[in-house]
């Protein structure tokens, strides 16, 4: 399957890639996670990306669809894979189109900005690339990875100021892929729940007409 998720910064796209992942045994891939990686290691795609992501726009086209060209040509991919993250905007979107890359089914996860803003200031990640919230998905002990066992962080643009920039980027650059993916016929929405174990039901109900 070939699956392209969609939402607002702080929908849980990241938390359901995962889930969807494992399920389907196919590799997400996020960029975000990709260019905060290269900020970390400093290389010369982080650089590149760095004063965009922390002011909560986006990074330029051509930089985003040389990372998905990579990964998508790539072994692991080749038979399904989950884009958290991509295309991010209509000259993406056209972009995948021109790699010639057929995608199965464009998942929208449909979470309102009051809400968003309200999961952003809690939400702690770790380097591992687990995600958590203080109240809704708290890990066992406190500021720890229940996966790794590695310090949480607040991600630096998920500051107030910050994410709604990323909203204001959202609305007005990527929400029109849902438009664009409804005309092509393979859009399905699902509402984020309170309970993120509600919303991976509906998020696998969803998807199941598209299985193999
Ligand atoms: P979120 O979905 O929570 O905003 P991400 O980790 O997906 O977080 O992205 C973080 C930042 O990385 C974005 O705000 C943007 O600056 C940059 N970014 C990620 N993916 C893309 C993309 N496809 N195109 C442009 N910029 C991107
Ligand atoms: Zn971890």
């Amino acid at each position: 399957m070939k699956i392209i998720l969609l939402g607002a910064p702080g929908a849980g796209k990241g938390t359901q890639s995962a889930n969807i992942s494992e399920k389907y045994n196919i590799p997400a891939i996020a960029t975000g996670d990709i260019l905060r990686a290269a900020i970390k290691n400093g290389t010369e795609l982080g650089k590149a990306a760095k004063s965009y992501i922390d002011a909560g726009k986006l990074v330029p086209d051509d930089v985003v669809i040389g990372i998905i060209k990579e990964y998508l040509g790539s072994d692991a991919c080749k038979n399904g894979f989950i884009l958290d993250g991509f295309p991010r905007s209509i000259p993406q979107a056209e972009a995948l189109d021109a790699m010639g890359v057929k995608i199965d089914v464009v998942l929208s996860i449909e979470v309102a900005d009051e809400k968003i803003i309200e999961r952003m200031s809690g939400r702690r990640v770790c380097p591992c690339g687990a995600s958590y919230h203080v109240l809704y998905k708290a890990p066992a002990k406190e500021g720890v990875c229940d996966k790794c066992g590695q310090a949480l962080y607040v991600r630096a643009d998920d500051a107030a100021e910050t994410v709604k920039s990323r909203l204001e980027t959202f609305h007005a650059q990527t929400e029109p892929l849902k438009a664009f993916y409804a005309k092509k016929g393979n859009l399905v929405t699902v509402q984020g729940q309170e309970e993120v174990a509600d919303t991976t039901r509906l998020v696998f109900e969803a998807l199941r007409p598209y299985e193999a």
